[in-house]
């Protein structure tokens, strides 16, 4: 009974995790214990995704000695750090592994149970098209995205009824404005969004986000603090130097990577 309860909490888990659980603790009447060594085993099979992205060249850190490019973020901001997830989402194999452990990730938080399970996943596009995509697939849900308008983004194409639960996901969060507006989206089409959104990679420092007074926990496969630095593109002490200054998307060969 155990073993079957651990595989519908933890179905990424590997077997092996499972048979630790069975052989050295055992029983029903120790099932909390069983419960906190796989954790254990899942954080510890988590840890390796921030080496992934540096692995797939998706992790960019400016280094003042090659007095290289720096970046001009979607917001319009300049910064000496940045994460190119189409190295990721250019790759299913490794797409599809690091979304079926972020979604072990929520149920392990208690986010994403049978009771609050979504029936629609949404993303901003273009960058978590593919997210919302594999994400839909892996929870049997379909899949949509909202996409820029003017200052906004809308859903535009699909037509999601009011009583569908939607669970948000994006690829990278840094400032979380695309999350905010995919947000503010669902919020005006008066759509049921689930109070969680799952990211793959944050490393804007937040935990959460609010809209319109409705509080979204941010769950995230990959955390850190790379130490990026944001500036207005006046007051930027990069551009000062000398240094150019790209949309890292359409000139990444330009960008030093992190190894
Ligand atoms: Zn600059």
């Amino acid at each position: 009974v155990p073993r079957k309860r651990l595989r519908t909490r933890f179905p990424r888990l590997s077997q092996i995790a499972l048979w630790f659980d069975l052989v050295f603790i055992g029983g029903t009447e120790h099932f909390g214990a069983a419960y906190r060594f796989s954790d254990i085993m899942f954080l510890s099979m988590s840890t390796n995704w921030l080496q992934t992205l540096k692995d797939t060249s998706a992790v960019w850190k400016y280094d003042p000695k090659q007095m290289g490019s720096h970046a001009i973020l979607t917001t319009g901001v300049h910064s000496d750090g940045y994460i190119n997830m189409a190295r990721i989402t250019e790759r299913p194999d490794i797409l599809s592994e690091m979304i079926a452990h972020l979604i072990d990730k929520a149920r392990a938080n208690g986010v994403l149970s049978n009771t609050c399970s979504p029936q629609w996943i949404v993303g901003p596009a273009l960058g978590s098209v593919a997210i919302a995509y594999e994400a839909a697939r892996q929870l049997d849900c379909k899949a949509g995205f909202t996409e820029k308008y003017e200052s906004t983004m809308q859903l535009r194409r699909f037509f999601i009824p009011t009583n569908e639960p939607v669970l948000v996901v994006d690829d990278a969060m840094s400032s979380g404005s695309s999350i905010l507006k995919t947000l503010t989206c669902l919020h005006e089409k008066n759509l049921n969004a689930l109070p969680f959104v799952l990211v793959l990679a944050n490393y804007s420092g937040g935990a959460s986000l609010e809209v319109v007074g409705k509080s979204y926990q941010i769950i995230s496969l990959v955390e850190f603090d790379f130490e990026a630095h944001r500036w207005e593109p006046d007051e930027c002490p990069l551009c000062k130097s000398g240094s150019p200054a790209f949309r890292p998307k359409e000139k990444w060969s330009e960008f030093q990577n992190l190894h």
